[in-house]
């Protein structure tokens, strides 16, 4: 089997594929903001720099992320992983490439799940959360409650996520999409990209997962 690393659009159901590739073949999931949550929380010397500059309001800079990703990958020391919220840019790309090639295992593929943004826009303006942490989908048959606007497992009332708006998704969708793009475009030239079609059946989904993550 090969490394992951998962690029995705909101929605596309990053979350549920990572966990079944921890679930069912043993991957280490690895989520870059975790990643730096995690760092900050247990103040390590890289934990309290990245801490600053977000206090500052700067971003976190490459080579940081780059880093703690390196040190994550010998912590973890040749488990399967899956990647997801990095690269964010090119160089981010480029620079692990390296990092990949210093500790011997380029062997990765890339997997984008696509979705055609009214699919993705359904997902998200259809989902109503409950503070108890379930969530629904109106526009999905099996998601959705049992009674309108309350939740099946406490009986409290459900409430949208005050950022599923049609005008802020639109935004946020297509400012998305635009930082992929040359992402995309390096490893697809790297023989390295598979697209994979996600509005489809979990199970589906994931089949053409572990398609495209075996070894040839
Ligand atoms: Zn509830």
């Amino acid at each position: 089997m090969r490394n992951v690393i998962l690029i995705a659009p909101p929605a596309a159901g990053k979350g549920t594929q990572s966990e079944l590739l921890k679930k069912e073949y043993g991957y280490e999931h690895i989520s870059m903001g975790d990643l730096l949550r995690q760092e900050i929380a247990a103040k390590t010397p890289v934990g309290l720099k990245i801490a600053g500059i977000i206090e500052s309001g700067a971003l976190v800079d490459d080579d940081l992320t780059i880093t703690l990703l390196k040190n994550k990958l010998q912590e973890i020391k040749g488990k399967h992983y899956c990647l997801d919220g990095f690269p964010r840019t090119i160089y981010q790309a480029q620079e692990f490439d390296k990092v990949l090639g210093e500790l011997g295992n380029e062997d990765y593929v890339v997997l984008y799940l696509d979705l055609n943004e009214d699919v993705a826009y359904k997902r998200i303006a259809g989902r109503l959360i409950c503070s108890c942490g379930k969530s629904y989908n109106i526009f999905e048959e099996n998601l959705k409650p049992k009674v309108a606007g309350i939740c099946d497992n406490c009986g409290k009332e459900l409430v949208k996520r005050s950022d599923d708006n049609a005008e802020s998704f639109k935004t946020r969708y297509q400012v998305v999409l635009d930082n992929f793009g040359p992402i995309k475009e390096y490893y697809a030239q790297k023989g390295k990209l598979k697209i994979i079609d996600v509005d489809r059946d979990v199970d589906l989904i994931f089949h053409d997962i572990i398609e495209g993550i075996k070894n040839d």
